[in-house]
Formats: C-alpha cells, structure tokens, sequence
C-alpha cells in the first residue's frame, strides 16, 4: 500500500485519538533505522516512546521471538509458564523486589500497584485509601491511573474520576508534608517525569517522600514504566537516588516492542495478594515474557546497561555542549533527555529533524523528548547532534 491509501484508511476507520499524525509509516526497522513506506530510512531518537529497547530488529530477539511464535504464543496462567518465571527471577535478582508480577501495559501496571497497595492496607483492617501523587504526572489512560495522573487534561471528560488522589507539585516538600494524613496509602511518584517533559525529581524531595512513607506507615509507589529497564544507565532509576520503593512498576522498555507490563513489590506488601486477588489473560504469556527474557539477559549479561550508562553519559555531555541561545534548559539522565527552548519552537524543531531524517518527540511546544534504543552509539549521537546544531542554527 502507498502511504496516501493507508492514511486514508487510517482516517476513515480509525477512531481520531491520535489526530494528525506524523506523515510517515514505517515498513522495516534495523537497530537504530528505520525504514517507511517510500524506503526513506530514518535515525530513530524516539524507539516508539522509550519501548525499542533493543533497537529494531535485534537479530538474537528475532531468533528468540521466532522459535517461541513457533512453540508457542500463548497458553493462560492457570498453567506455568517457563519464560515468565524466568524473568520473573531476573528481575527480582536484579532488583529490591522480591515478587513481580505481569501485565501487558503500563496503566495496567500502575493499575496492578495501586490495587496492591490497598490490599496491603485493608488485609490489615486499616482505613488508608489515599494515594499522593504529583502534578504534571502521567500513570496511564486507565480510568484509575487517569485519576492518578496529575493533569486536568486527560481527567476532565471523564468526571467523575476514581476518588481519593491527591496531587501536589513535584519537588515541593512541604506540600508533600501537607498532603499525607493517616489515610494516606502510598505515595506514587515518576522519579523523573517522561511524558511532561523530562523533569527529574530533587534529592531531597525523593528522600522526604521515603522518610515520610516510612514514619507514616504508607507505601512509596515508583512509576518506573518510562525510566526503567536500563533507560537512565541503571536498571531502575530508584537505584540513582540510593532508595528502594516498596512497590515499582515497568513496560516500555521492557519488552523491547512486545506489549508488556509489570510490577515488583517487597515480600511484606508482594504478599498482601493471595489467589484471586488480581488476575490476567495475557499478561506474563510466553511471547511477551520471552522478549522480556532477552531484554533482560542483554542488559545484564550481556553488556549492554554498561553500554547505556556510557552512551547515555556520553549524549548527556554532547548536548550540555551544544551551542544554541535558542536552548533554556536541558534535562534528564542517561539516555531520556529533555531540551527545552526559550520559545514555542520544539514542533518546528521537530520536524526540521525529520526532514533530516531523525525521529525525535516533542512534548507540548516547547520539549524535544530524546529518548533513543540503548544500542545507540557515540557515532549515532554525534550525528543527531551536528543535525539538531544547524537545525538550531
Ligand atoms: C507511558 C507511561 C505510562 C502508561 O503506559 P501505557 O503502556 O501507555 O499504558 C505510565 N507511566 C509512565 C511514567 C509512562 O511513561
């Protein structure tokens, strides 16, 4: 098909969520390239919001993904299923939890930890149902996780919303101390806020929020479904502030394409479900626990967190060093970066770079979201920036 014919289906059958979308259809993706409809092939800075882990096309994922769609996709949990205790054991020797458990998203994650989080009191008799959270968050599309994230937004058409969250600014200390009473449930934070903008939490915010969980008997919630799985030069981003949330939820990343969900919790809390208390039809199944498998292996054993953590390092410097009056502010760590511009300019920057052939998100009008695979390479990086410099230019 042209592209023309299938964004005229797209537009005929599609329900408009998406409105205009970026006129490009991609057919074919290798490592950081991709490849559309017209065979114009494209620097992927995006990998389909911070989830192309690997790259596209990452040969051991396509044999590994080959042999399990050729046993088997998909069986249900009523019975075991070998790639998803495995990665169940990688992530918990990996990381401060000691269970995890799988979903296919990342509302659906967030979904997961906030009904744990409540089992976890009301197994003990406790009246605590409020859940803190920040503004200019973003936790899912989920009617629960819409009411968890902290911007009128994508809460307003659906009023009334799932009650008992309460949204503060981020790094705002004594908000924070206000907020919590003894309802209060958890504390749900991103440690550096993805879809807003790219806006890393303060020390000593992140440091209050695990002192007051602990003082107050409330659970800290990390929202780990952006940053996680190697995106920041470390498996979880909790591991950059020193602490470890009582509860912490992934997905993009950690799929490496295929739809997958998670969340990991202490025994303490992992142990407030007991049979029958949540549930799922797909996730965890074979394939998606598969591709988690190898995403896992790869970043672990095979090299490739050591890698993120220096290409991260490396595109945080290039760009500190970039010269534009035109930049305000540049954010983030490891390989999720965000660069602000003193004007409304991040959409025309956006597409400059695509006429370039670079794939970039623009957050609002003013963020450019960078948020490439974790194979990408110094050489890749040095190019993007010459580009985005006589952009800019
Ligand atoms: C993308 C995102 C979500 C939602 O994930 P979906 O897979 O789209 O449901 C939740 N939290 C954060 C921090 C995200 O970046």
């Amino acid at each position: 098909m042209t592209f023309e014919e299938i964004k005229a289906l797209d537009q005929k059958y599609y329900m408009n969520t998406f409105g205009e979308r970026t006129p490009l259809c991609f057919v074919k993706g290798e490592g950081i390239n991709l490849t559309d409809v017209n065979g114009e092939t494209y620097k992927d800075f995006f990998a389909g919001i911070a989830v192309s882990s690997l790259g596209h096309g990452h040969p051991r994922m396509v044999r590994e993904l080959k042999e399990q769609v050729e046993n088997l996709l998909h069986v249900s949990n009523v019975y075991y299923i070998e790639s998803q205790a495995r990665l169940a054991q990688m992530l918990v020797e990996n990381t401060c939890a000691d269970r995890v458990f799988f979903a296919n998203t990342g509302a659906e994650a967030n979904e997961g930890a906030i009904k744990l989080a409540k089992k976890y009191f009301s197994n003990q008799g406790k009246e605590k149902y409020k859940i803190v959270t920040l503004k200019n968050s973003f936790h899912g599309r989920t009617l629960a996780t819409v009411a968890a994230t902290g911007q009128e937004k994508y809460q307003k058409p659906y009023r009334p919303l799932l009650e008992k969250f309460v949204h503060i600014e981020a790094n705002d200390c004594a908000a924070l101390e206000n907020a919590v009473d003894d309802q209060t449930a958890a504390i749900m934070i991103e440690l550096i806020q993805g879809e807003s903008g790219v806006h890393p939490m303060n020390r000593e915010f992140v440091d209050l929020a695990v002192r007051l969980c602990k003082e107050r008997d409330m659970l800290l919630i990390v929202d780990e479904v952006q940053t996680g799985v190697g995106r920041t030069g470390k498996l979880f981003a909790y591991e950059q502030y020193g602490i470890e949330p009582d509860i912490f939820t992934m997905a993009k990343g950690l799929g490496g394409g295929v739809p997958i969900g998670a969340f990991g919790a202490k025994e303490r809390v992992a142990s407030a479900f007991v049979p029958g208390d949540h549930g799922t039809t797909f996730g965890g199944n074979p394939l998606s626990t598969r591709a988690g498998c190898v995403v896992m292996d790869e970043l672990v054993n095979h090299g490739l967190l050591d890698h993120a953590a220096e290409a991260g390092t490396y595109f945080g410097r290039k760009l500190l060093e970039l010269q534009s009056d035109k930049i305000a502010e540049i954010r983030g760590v490891g390989l999720m970066r965000g660069v602000e511009f003193k004007e409304e300019i991040a959409k025309d920057v956006a597409a400059a770079m695509m006429e370039r052939h670079y794939l970039v998100g623009a957050v609002g009008t003013r963020v450019l979201r960078l948020v490439p695979p974790l194979v990408v390479t110094d050489e890749d990086i040095d190019t993007f920036i010459e580009n985005l410099e006589e952009v800019l230019k």
